[in-house]
């Protein structure tokens, strides 16, 4: 006993090193952001090149952005979902400072049967909060075995490099859902594509449509409060957009089509960089592109862009399963589709999307949203139409994969019909996103 007794003076040195090692902890994640990055971006513009196998990193600019539109807390992705990551470690490369998973219309297209004979390049770019110091920043992506592998590394010092000043042009910008501080809400912006200047106003009432619907849905419903929309109105030249296989050609702001990748309603569009820089105009975590035109269509990569047409008589539909790949990176959970994907998911591995599984390691997805009399698989009866269940069919393979339940706005046309295990990745990505 004599050992552990502790003199006066030692005593208070003991509680003066607790009480700074409390308050430390109480401050580090603000204090993080604050003594690290400034309230701007920057961005790494980049050429992606490769074929079915293959992919490698082009460097082309260093860009300055005037917003920060991401978190100043929670700076590591966690869970870290998509294929690709952008991480930012200190110059020792020892401290990882922010790191962020997303998706990339290139990998999409990796994909398809069209990558297996021949290359191609795609515009690409990332934005991360602008360092104050020199830092290590490194692009990784997820092989099919779920394990990273660095694509791209490089330094950046803001004292010595060259930067381009993305200047806002002078677009009217909105904020027509306003929350609070960009900081700890997030920030969706909304860009026109295919509206002329005399269809601005249509583009302000399009918005106001989708924003109705959006917190109409459940989860999305509760969460309101969290979330800021701005609009940036840039008109285009002409109308609508590109439909190559009707022989239409438009000339439009973001340069978006129909028949990607040879898919009739798969719209996109390749000027990523046309993208950021209209975006630019605003803070943002979330990128929406409205496509002036009634066809069906759309696509939502993850952390990358949501594009949708307006009018269509299910754009509501669109706007919600894409943002689904965009904001949250839920899987489709159809298997049977004119997509041309093949060998999407390797069935050894349990894939990182939350909404289905392998059930190589389910206990990581929604086994504890199961009842006990479930039975695993779970049979496409009517009598299991409203059970958390495990559905054999789903991200384009109708063998190996599972989904949670028999219907779904990632798998069919419906309205305000996220399966609960979608709601919970939601709700999850929501609350993750704000703290
Ligand atoms: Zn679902």
């Amino acid at each position: 006993m004599e050992n552990m007794r502790i003199s006066g003076k030692e005593k208070s040195l003991w509680i003066f090193l607790i009480i700074l090692l409390f308050l430390y902890s109480c401050s580090s994640d603000h204090s993080d952001h604050e003594t690290r990055f400034e309230n701007k971006t920057l961005r790494m513009d980049y050429l992606h090149t490769g074929d079915k196998e293959t992919s490698s990193i082009r460097f082309l600019a260093w860009k300055e952005e005037p917003f920060w539109g991401g978190p100043r807390k929670n700076l590591i992705d966690d869970p870290l979902k998509g294929e690709f990551v952008v991480e930012v470690f200190d110059n020792s490369g020892d401290k990882l400072m922010y790191s962020k998973g997303f998706g990339t219309l290139f990998s999409e297209w990796q994909s398809t049967d069209e990558a297996l004979n021949s290359t191609e390049t795609f515009y690409e770019s990332i934005v991360i909060p602008f360092p104050k110091q020199q830092v290590l920043i490194r692009l990784s992506r997820r092989d099919k075995k779920q394990q990273f592998h660095v694509l791209f590394e490089t330094s950046f010092d803001p004292l010595s490099m060259a930067l381009e000043k993305t200047q806002p042009n002078n677009y009217p910008v909105q904020k027509v859902l306003d929350s609070g501080d960009p900081s700890t809400h997030i920030d969706l912006v909304f860009l026109p594509e295919g509206y002329t200047q005399d269809e601005m106003e249509k583009f302000r009432q399009d918005v106001e449509k989708f924003k109705n619907a959006m917190f109409s849905w459940s989860p999305y419903d509760e969460y309101k409060h969290r979330f800021n929309i701005w609009i940036v109105e840039a008109p285009s030249q002409e109308s609508g957009t590109d439909i190559p296989q009707d022989g239409i050609w438009k000339n439009t702001i973001l340069n978006s089509s129909f028949n990607t990748f040879n898919i009739e309603r798969y719209l996109t569009t390749l000027d990523y960089k046309s993208v950021r820089d209209l975006a630019s105009c605003a803070p943002y975590d979330q990128i929406f592109i409205i496509v002036n035109s009634d066809k069906y269509g759309g696509s939502g990569i993850y952390n990358f862009y949501t594009i949708f047409t307006a009018d269509n008589e299910v754009s509501e539909f669109l706007l919600m399963h894409e943002f689904g790949h965009g904001f949250v990176a839920l899987a489709d959970e159809y298997y049977s589709s004119d997509v041309a994907y093949s060998d999407f998911f390797d069935l050894t591995v349990e894939p990182y999307q939350e909404n289905i599984t392998t059930l190589i390691d389910f206990g990581k997805k929604w086994q504890d949203m199961l009842a006990p009399d479930t039975p695993v698989p779970t049979p496409d009866d009517p009598v299991y139409y409203d059970t958390v269940g495990v559905f054999e069919g789903a991200g384009y393979q109708a063998k190996g994969i599972y989904r949670p339940y028999h219907n779904c706005t990632m798998k069919s046309r419906s309205i305000n019909n996220f399966c609960p295990v979608c709601k919970r990745a939601i709700r999850r990505t929501i609350e993750g996103s704000t703290d």
